[in-house]
């Protein structure tokens, strides 16, 4: 009775929203971001809010991913003013651009930790941060690491924290903004690939972004965490993710557009996996088909088994 209630409650929170998302602009995925085939599996129709939200997965290389998507314009609108209140009332308390920052900061403490190795003593200088939100990562990075700060999002109610933080700010999504021949020694992408609309060409573009010997740090939730944590492959697809990537599809990711992973770590949240790369030689790798296979069995699993008993 009690989780039902809850569950109610939390319904009713995000209806008093009002955001309408069927009613959002959105585009078909006509072919895999990651290896570009186009036999596309259907796996499920609502995300965790209970908007009709479809996520698809390739039957080639296992990607999963909203299908149809929103529109670069529909997300813009979405972060300006609907992301923060709907991540809110799905908690049940408030999360903003200022309820962030300390969990923000503990998170930048543990992965500043993990890039030290691969960053002091060489002598980098620039770092840019994409999907930076508040700045508090940033900002914590470039005085460990004594690095000059740029940070792109685009939520501008954060970017003007990243700013009072004396950080070089940028207020828009980083695949459409022009960087001209400006190079960074370090790009980090917190807890933000699974938001992009493009994880290939962001990743292709960061590569050439980088100086010679620079540093990609990229995490990303993992997938299978996720569905198996809530026992729920729906409870696992959120709007504001259009992609949902596993260890076994972000290595691909990585080193088809020209990064070698230095070092992986699963994070004490059991939820992240995190990622020190540095600038290598692009390779046509992709997850291999017993792996892929592996993937949808488990999530036919999840769908259709009874959970574990709690
Ligand atoms: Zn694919």
């Amino acid at each position: 009775m009690g989780s039902d209630a809850a569950f109610l409650e939390r319904r009713r929170r995000i209806d008093a929203l009002g955001y309408d998302y069927a009613a959002q602009p959105r585009d078909a995925v006509a072919s895999c971001n990651l290896c570009g085939w186009s036999v596309l599996v259907e796996l499920t129709h609502r995300d965790r809010y209970g908007y009709p939200a479809r996520a698809s997965a390739c039957g080639r290389c296992g990607l999963v991913f909203l299908d149809p998507r929103m529109t670069a314009d529909a997300y813009g609108l979405f972060y300006q003013g609907v992301y923060r209140p709907l991540v809110s009332a799905f908690h049940g308390r408030t999360i903003d651009a200022t309820t962030i920052q300390a969990e923000q900061r503990d998170y930048a403490v543990e992965r500043a930790a993990f890039l030290r190795p691969f960053v002091e003593g060489r002598g980098f200088r620039t770092m840019l941060d994409i999907g930076g939100s508040t700045g508090v990562v940033a900002h914590h990075f470039a005085g460990e690491f004594g690095l000059e700060g740029t940070l792109i999002d685009p939520a501008p109610l954060e970017v003007e924290q990243a700013r009072r933080l004396g950080l070089e700010t940028l207020t828009g999504l980083v695949e459409g903004h022009d960087f001209g021949a400006r190079r960074f020694d370090v790009v980090v992408i917190c807890q933000t690939v699974d938001h992009l609309l493009d994880v290939r060409g962001t990743l292709e573009r960061v590569r050439r972004l980088l100086t010679d010997g620079g540093l990609l740090f990229v995490d990303i939730v993992d997938f299978r965490a996720a569905y198996l944590r809530g026992w729920s492959v729906e409870g696992a697809v959120k709007i504001d993710h259009p992609y949902y990537l596993t260890d076994m599809t972000m290595t691909a990711y990585l080193r088809r557009a020209g990064f070698d992973v230095l070092r992986t770590a699963f994070a004490a949240d059991h939820l992240h996996i995190s990622y020190a790369c540095a600038p290598g030689a692009a390779s046509d790798v992709l997850p291999e088909p017993d792996r892929v296979e592996a993937l949808f069995s488990e999530v036919r699993f999840v769908q259709n088994a009874p959970g574990p008993v709690v």
